[in-house]
């Protein structure tokens, strides 16, 4: 059984439209994290598997039951939300309490499952209180618990930390995390901006991007091994270098040349076709180290330097405007504005997009 699967969902307000075909199969228990820029579709895709938009086409199944033309009510899903939406009248036992009332489920039931879920979220103290006497974080958990509560087959997070502040954000953040080990049979599915929050909670992570899935995988997988250039620089922070190389023949090999002369050997079998034309080269501010003249891949000269302590960063003025080059060196690194400095990185960190921006590696 799976837990929730997506076949070509497609969704227009009228004749604007927003999702072009969403395949996507969610196993049962897995944390799947839709992430992308605003605007990319991702709360209007969790927002119809919850039934709280009508699917223009396809066809969506929880559990394996086709629910297109099943309400929200029946589907079995829990939604927490960024504005929590709690009952202001009602204390948090009462909120976590309320759809269980409405479902006429006895007295003693009720009062185990909201002392569980309190228990879980470390509420019990505060579950006389009404939501108003609740720190923003406090009150995110009792959404989270009322969830819990209904014991859902799915649970939907709408980018349930954005109102907090950055402590409480990283707190909360890692309850759902402990969240996710306690409730091990329970799909989970989680919008966020966020590639922090996509990172560390996901089990698997789908790029959106203008309606379209770009890429799905491991937080690890997207990380090392990006599908195209969009999820190359989605993910990751600071973004991953992008500059141009052309592709070149010496001798019996071909190589990747930098727009400042450097030559560099990549035995890739699929650079043979793109003979002299020009691709894009890419490698992680992190993945860069100090090298001398002879062996670099890359050159320029210091623009400003950032000295965080733990790292270094060093941002060079790169001929490419568009695309400047930022270093992440590990710890504090004796250079200065005006220096010229000479950068080499491993070969298998060393990601090759062809004209179009797809992977010349990863595909
Ligand atoms: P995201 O959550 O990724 O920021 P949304 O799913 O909220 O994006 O929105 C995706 C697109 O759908 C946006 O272009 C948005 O303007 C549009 N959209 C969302 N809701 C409506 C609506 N009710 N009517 C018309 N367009 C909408």
């Amino acid at each position: 059984m799976t837990g929730v699967t997506l076949k070509n969902i497609k969704k227009s307000y009228g004749k604007t439209d927003v999702l072009f075909g969403i395949d996507l199969q969610i196993e049962l228990g897995e944390f799947v994290v839709f992430v992308g820029p605003s605007g990319c579709g991702k709360s209007t895709l969790l927002r119809m598997i919850a039934g709280l938009e009508d699917i223009t086409d396809g066809e969506l199944y929880i559990e394996d039951v086709l629910v297109n033309d099943i309400p929200s009510a029946m589907r079995g899903i829990a939604m927490v939300f960024q504005t929590y939406a709690l009952y202001p009248h009602m204390t948090v036992y009462d909120n976590m309490a309320f759809a269980m009332r409405i479902a006429k489920e006895n007295k003693a039931k009720i009062d185990e499952r909201v002392n569980a879920a309190a228990d879980m979220l470390q509420l019990k103290p505060y579950l006389d209180r009404l939501p108003k006497a609740l720190s923003g974080g406090q009150r995110q958990r009792v959404a989270i618990g009322r969830a819990i509560v209904r014991n859902p087959k799915v649970f939907l997070f709408d980018e349930p930390l954005s109102n907090l502040d950055a402590a409480l954000r990283v707190q909360t953040r890692i309850e759902i995390a402990n969240l996710k080990e306690t409730l091990k049979d329970t799909t989970m599915i989680y919008v966020t901006h966020d590639q922090v929050e996509a990172m560390t909670l996901a089990d698997r992570i789908v790029v959106l991007a203008a309606g379209k899935i770009e890429q799905v995988g491991t937080p690890l997988e997207l990380y090392t091994k990006p599908a195209n250039l969009f999820v190359a620089k989605f993910i990751g922070s600071p973004a991953m270098n992008i500059f141009k190389a052309d592709v070149v023949k010496t001798g019996g090999n071909t190589c990747i040349k930098t727009k400042n002369g450097h030559q560099f050997d990549i035995p890739v079998k699929s650079l043979a076709g793109l003979n002299n034309q020009e691709i894009s080269v890419g490698v992680r501010p992190e993945d860069f180290y100090l090298s001398d003249q002879e062996s670099c891949l890359l050159s320029g000269e210091v623009a400003f330097v950032e000295s965080l302590g733990e790292v270094t960063l060093l941002h060079l003025a790169y001929h490419e405007k568009e695309n400047p080059v930022v270093v992440k060196i590990p710890g504090i690194v004796n250079k200065h504005k005006g220096d010229i400095v000479y950068l080499q990185a491993e070969q298998d960190k060393v990601h090759l997009f062809d004209p179009q921006g797809i992977s010349l590696l990863y595909l």
